[in-house]
């Protein structure tokens, strides 16, 4: 059976003399695996289309076993997502997440829509690291994990000074602050910000402009959930580390304008 999909390239491996096995994202079917052959020849015509990160139409043969990558025609190759080494570490991070956190044909057109709306953001030039962050938050669900947000998640109160739990997995409110010992103070600021991130769609939070002890905040919340009830170690998160630990890594950002002259 041939299908023309709509689809983002998660991963991309050589396979063989010639060939790629890419992982894709779709948005009619979830996920899938398909041999490229040829595909690792620079001219081949399906080297392109199968890049990590490229956003395109893809036509697959599927039958028995693994399916067949017939031919790729590409929407966007998000550039500057491959050309900028911040925007390559985060998006890198984002579809390696997605990757592990999603099975072949499961799940559906929410992933995609979340995946393609952080990488366009990223490729937009929006800040990648906050985005990075927002895909976290917003794969929870996917992982199996519900964070009560709304209210507290011991007594159901809407009112009051809360914290957050990670034995609970959200907010306890003040007077629930005995059950968990080890729940962490927060202000109504980052209250709110916890929220919005599970909330609001992608283009608010690129919008929202984060100051870095902000981000800090949220990463160090949605990472020990990850590392307390998903368990999943991505590889891409310790050159990230790495990257946040030596900025000077990066090179400093001209404007195209500002040079020259
Ligand atoms: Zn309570």
């Amino acid at each position: 059976m041939l299908n023309k999909w709509e689809g983002i390239i998660l991963k991309s491996m050589p396979y063989g003399e010639s060939n790629k096995i890419v992982t894709l994202y779709t948005r009619e079917a979830g996920k899938m695996t398909a041999m490229a052959r040829g595909a690792k020849k620079p001219a081949s015509r399906l080297a392109a289309v199968t890049q990590t990160f490229t956003y395109g139409y893809y036509l697959l043969r599927s039958g028995r076993g693994m399916g067949t990558l017939e031919q790729g025609e590409p929407i966007d190759s998000m550039r500057h997502i491959r050309e900028d080494l911040e925007a390559t570490a985060y998006a890198s991070y984002i579809v390696e997440l997605i990757d592990r956190l999603t099975e072949d044909h499961g799940q559906g057109p929410n992933v995609f829509g979340l995946l393609y709306e952080a990488l366009h953001a990223i490729n937009e030039q929006y800040d990648p690291e906050a985005i990075a962050l927002f895909v976290e938050w917003k794969m929870l669900p996917v992982a199996g994990v519900h964070p009560v947000l709304h209210q507290c998640a011991n007594c159901g109160a809407t009112e009051g000074e809360f914290a957050f739990s990670f034995q609970e997995i959200g907010f306890l409110c003040h007077r629930c602050f005995q059950i968990d010992p080890y729940l962490v103070r927060i202000t109504p600021t980052q209250l709110r910000l916890i929220r919005t991130f599970f909330t609001v769609p992608i283009q608010q939070v690129g919008s929202l402009n984060l100051k870095k002890p902000t981000k800090q905040f949220m990463k160090k919340i949605v990472r020990t959930i990850y590392d307390e009830q998903v368990g999943v170690r991505l590889k891409s998160r310790s050159f990230l580390d790495q990257l946040e630990r030596t900025p000077e890594l990066l090179p400093q950002k001209e404007k195209p304008e500002e040079q020259g002259e």
